[in-house]
């Protein structure tokens, strides 16, 4: 028999109820779980669990214990005049998204490594034509941002034996990784893949500068978010013929506008914000747990610093 008090968890999400709150609903049965979408009373609401920020905002639920994000980016919460500033967030760490991450970047190193862009834009002019076919070990993958998805994309990399070498804020040391300065890095790759989370010091971070820095012929993967990178200094590195390619998922404005250069460059590969999805097989339970230990008086897990950013 539970003595933990009885709480109200409201889902603040574009998707339909069977997609979040019935999930919940199984998962939590001990507790009361409410469609934000839905007419609600404010003032019962006890832990808002949140994919978009409800236009009215959040700092009109009075009892908020805590903000679980249903994404693991929270920098669309941190600026945002609709949290509140006292409320803890928590990110999602999905223990399923950290595979679909390095499905993602093995996808792309490998089709990068292979020159799969360069032999389809060869087939669209039906032209038969071999280029070198260097070695895994003789590239060097960069890793920017060695958290829970740099360290998985690493870990799925190794077995091809790419040189790989990346950038975090602490230094810390990364098993089979190269852990350097951000222009050492830079300097040092053929393919760079962002992962990094969008903080102060990470917005604009891909710019002409940074740019300068890869090797002539450098490949560019951002996994990470749309406002790390200025656009226009991205256009112009591919339009030098300095970079070879860029693998964009996320943009400075998504849905990427129709009439943006990026969709129609023929160095550049879109997708659309699809790299890695907060799945609600696997997390529902992470949310679960955090509600748990919310009405225990525990901590919640994967609480961000507010002041670090991340
Ligand atoms: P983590 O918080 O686990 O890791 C962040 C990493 O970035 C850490 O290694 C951290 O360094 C490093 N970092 C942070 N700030 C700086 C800085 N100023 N300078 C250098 N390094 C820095 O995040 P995740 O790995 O879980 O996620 C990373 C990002 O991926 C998310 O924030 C999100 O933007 C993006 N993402 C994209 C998705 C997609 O579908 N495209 C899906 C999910 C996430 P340290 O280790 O020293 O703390």
């Amino acid at each position: 028999v539970s003595s933990s008090p009885r709480l109200t968890v409201g889902v603040f999400s574009h998707h339909e109820r069977s997609f979040w709150v019935e999930p919940l609903t199984a998962a939590l049965p001990d507790h009361v779980v409410v469609d934000g979408s839905e007419p609600h009373d404010h003032d019962r609401i006890d832990v808002a669990v949140v994919g978009n920020v409800p236009t009215e905002g959040l700092t009109s639920y009075r009892r908020l214990a805590l903000i679980q994000s249903l994404w693991m980016g929270v920098d669309r919460f941190l600026d945002h005049p609709g949290v509140p500033d006292h409320v803890p967030i928590a990110r999602m760490v999905d223990p399923g998204m950290p595979r679909a991450m390095a499905e993602t970047v093995v996808a792309h190193v490998l089709g990068l490594h292979r020159l799969l862009p360069f032999y389809r834009a060869q087939a669209a002019t039906r032209t038969w034509a071999e280029h070198a076919q260097p070695f895994a070990s003789d590239r060097t993958v960069a890793i920017m941002g060695l958290g829970t998805l740099g360290t998985a994309a690493v870990a799925a990399l190794i077995p091809f034996g790419f040189r790989l070498v990346g950038w975090n804020r602490s230094g810390a040391a990364v098993t089979g990784v190269e852990v350097g300065d951000f222009a050492w890095v830079l300097g040092q790759a053929d393919i760079v893949v962002n992962l990094l989370p969008l903080t102060p010091q990470t917005t604009d971070c891909f710019d002409a500068a940074a740019f300068a820095l890869m090797r002539p012929g450098a490949s560019f993967v951002n996994l990470g978010r749309g406002h790390h990178v200025v656009d226009d200094d991205l256009l112009a590195a591919l339009d030098s013929g300095h970079l070879t390619h860029a693998v964009l998922d996320v943009f400075r404005t998504e849905p990427l506008p129709a009439e943006h250069r990026f969709w129609t460059h023929p160095r550049v590969t879109v997708t659309p914000h699809v790299a890695a999805d907060s799945d609600p097989r696997s997390c529902t339970e992470v949310i679960a747990q955090n509600v748990r230990r919310v009405a225990a008086g525990e901590t919640p897990a994967h609480l961000i610093d507010r002041q670090r950013g991340y």
